[in-house]
């Protein structure tokens, strides 16, 4: 059989669009090709689960519209759906003078993406709504939100089964063949056939496309981040999330604290360079992955821009009492003893030939396919615009 559209990968960007091209065509045939044994088990199962607001990002950039739209939206799916979820705002730390004075610049880049309930608040007011919190002033966020990012994948996955996409998993896809018309997809499963393919391989997007035999311009970059969990008696020291200030010359926002949506409070996640893919753990290695980071040529130019970030940043993963250190600068009271190891996540981020990272979302048509090759954070809270981005976008081409 000739499907119509094939996507692959089952994480969250994947299967909005495949929900999304199956409500709004139900007589088009649609696959999924997922290489694990079920869906949302990498970046989509392993993250924050932040409803993010969308205030970080730049104004007029599909970062900021996309993310803007879709914290809304993803709140009304939740609420449709009864997926658990609460829109319980952050606070945005600032921990001396100099962040206080980024914090009005960010309260400005807020009101320019279109958030609304923005307030600066003096340290008596910070404490009344996160009584632990330390630091001179906060910026009050009050439409990020807390979410589980698997369950809304699930729904994603349910809704496109029922208006009849075909999901296959273990499907791991390993080529193409291109002839007139079609794409026969190679899978450790078995071959398949479609007319039109949606990379959403997530950290493989990039080798999917080259795959494809296109020049994706860009590589994955894998940066793991890893978490710690507040003891349980230790919990309340955090009512809801509480960020640094983000500093502008780096590109992840920093050790935070967050409660998640089942209960448990964690702090984190850093960002170090993982030597595979999908790699949880220091001991994860792969060495055709790591020596395909370390010899891109933007690599090295990243590495000379941002050797002293990655160098503070391995230490902070290597020693628990310098990732306390930068949790303390958040919640003073927090101790050693208070915080146990969590999970991590491995964020796919686009790096450049030029070493630059690239900001915004990326999605690129070639042939017969269209490439989703940027969509870190906030892709989560984004995913229903980000699927109907890349709808329009198949729509145009194929
Ligand atoms: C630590 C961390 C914290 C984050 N926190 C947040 C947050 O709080 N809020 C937020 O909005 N975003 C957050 N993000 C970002 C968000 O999780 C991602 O942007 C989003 O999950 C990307 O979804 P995806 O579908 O593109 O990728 P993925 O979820 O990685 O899905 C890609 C899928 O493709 C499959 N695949 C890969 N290769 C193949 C192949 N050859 N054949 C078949 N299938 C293949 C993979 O198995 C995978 O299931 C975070 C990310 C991380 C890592």
């Amino acid at each position: 059989m000739t499907y119509d559209i094939a996507v692959i990968g089952g994480g969250i960007v994947g299967l909005s669009f495949a929900m999304q091209a199956t409500q709004k065509f139900p007589d088009k045939r649609v696959l999924i090709l997922e290489k694990e044994s079920g869906v949302a088990r990498h970046q989509t199962g392993h993250n924050s689960g932040v409803i993010h607001s969308g205030i970080y990002y730049k104004p007029g950039s599909l970062k900021a519209q996309l993310c803007v739209e879709g914290a809304r939206v993803m709140v009304e799916f939740c609420r449709q759906h009864s997926i658990p979820h609460e829109v319980c705002g952050k606070l945005i730390v600032a921990a001396n003078a100099e962040e206080s004075a980024r914090l009005d610049e960010l309260r400005d880049r807020g009101i320019a993406n279109g958030l609304v309930g923005l307030r600066l608040l003096p340290p008596e007011e910070m404490r009344e709504i996160e009584p632990h919190v330390g630091g001179v002033r906060a910026l009050l966020v009050p439409s990020t939100g807390i979410t589980d990012y698997a369950l809304v994948t699930a729904k994603y996955a349910e809704i496109a089964q029922a208006h009849g996409a075909e999901l296959k998993t273990s499907a791991a896809v390993r080529g193409f063949q291109l002839s007139s018309g079609t794409v026969t997809i190679q899978t450790r499963t078995g071959d398949f056939v479609a007319r039109y393919v949606v990379n959403c391989a997530g950290l493989y997007s990039d080798r999917i496309a080259q795959l494809a035999g296109h020049d994706p311009e860009m590589t994955i970059i894998p940066f793991r981040g890893e978490y710690y969990d507040l003891i349980n008696s230790r919990k309340a020291l955090v009512r809801s999330l509480i960020y640094p200030t983000p500093d502008p010359r780096y590109p992840f926002l920093g050790v935070h604290f967050t409660r998640r949506i089942h209960g448990n409070v964690d702090a984190g996640p850093n960002a170090v360079l993982a030597f595979r893919r999908e790699g949880y753990k220091w001991s994860d290695f792969d060495l055709g992955e790591a020596l395909g980071t370390l010899t891109y040529p933007g690599f090295h130019k990243l590495a000379r821009s941002q050797w002293k970030y990655s160098i503070s940043e391995i230490h902070r993963s290597l020693s628990k009492k310098e990732f306390v250190r930068s949790c303390q600068k958040l919640v003073p009271e927090v101790r050693y003893e208070d915080m146990q190891p969590g999970g991590s996540g491995v964020r796919a981020q686009a790096l450049g030939p030029d070493g630059s990272l690239v900001d915004d979302f990326r999605f690129v048509p070639r042939d017969r396919f269209l490439h989703v090759l940027n969509v870190p954070s906030p892709a989560a809270t984004a995913s229903l615009p980000i699927g109907r981005e890349i709808l329009q976008m198949a729509e145009a081409h194929w």
